[in-house]
């Protein structure tokens, strides 16, 4: 399995499906199950960019890893918490599951600014997007810590470039395998 993790408006998804369709793998996005599954209040903290409750979250990704094929997955969104990253870290360490890769796609906070006002979702809007980014520092940078520690491989990738080049410097570091 491979993960893609950066900031909301960092590229993970059209990243994440560009690389998925090139070694043909499956892509799952958490926030794309979110916004199917998720209803009332709830869908209001993820319209407000707040982040949902690791033990929620963890129920949905572990139905959706039973019900596909997580060798062959690039997932999208998850984890974004230490306590979903220990989580998945420890199916890796049983042997549950493989996290054979962790692309890290890195991009400068103004540009992300603009990258989302012009894709212009619901739940993007200036205050929500400062929102993400505090959760985004706090939250997922120590993930990346924690799985270097354990020997994770971590790819940091510029995200900040054209989507074909950045999807060229992620397609590069499979050549070499
Ligand atoms: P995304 O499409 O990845 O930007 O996710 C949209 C929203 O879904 C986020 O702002 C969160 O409210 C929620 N969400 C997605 N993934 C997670 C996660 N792993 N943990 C908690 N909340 C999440």
């Amino acid at each position: 399995m491979i993960l893609i993790m950066g900031v909301a408006g960092a590229g993970k998804s059209m990243q994440g499906k560009m690389l998925a369709g090139k070694l043909d793998y499956q892509w799952l996005s958490t926030g794309e199950l979110l916004r199917e599954y998720v209803t009332g209040d709830k869908k209001q903290e993820m319209l407000n960019g707040k982040l949902l409750d690791d033990k929620e979250l963890i129920e949905i990704i572990s139905k959706a890893l039973k019900r596909s094929d997580q060798k062959h997955m690039i997932l999208d969104g998850f984890p974004r918490t230490l306590a979903q990253a220990e989580w998945l870290l420890k199916r890796h360490e049983e042997g549950q599951l493989s996290l054979d890769k962790v692309i890290l796609l890195e991009v400068p906070q103004d540009t992300v600014l603009k990258r989302l006002l012009e894709r212009g979702r619901q739940d993007d809007n200036e205050q929500t997007i400062h929102n993400r980014f505090q959760e985004y520092e706090k939250m997922t940078l120590p993930i990346i810590k924690l799985y270097q520690q354990h020997g994770i491989d971590i790819s940091k990738i510029d995200g900040d470039k054209t989507v074909d080049d950045v999807g060229e410097e992620i397609a590069s570091l499979f050549d070499k395998e």
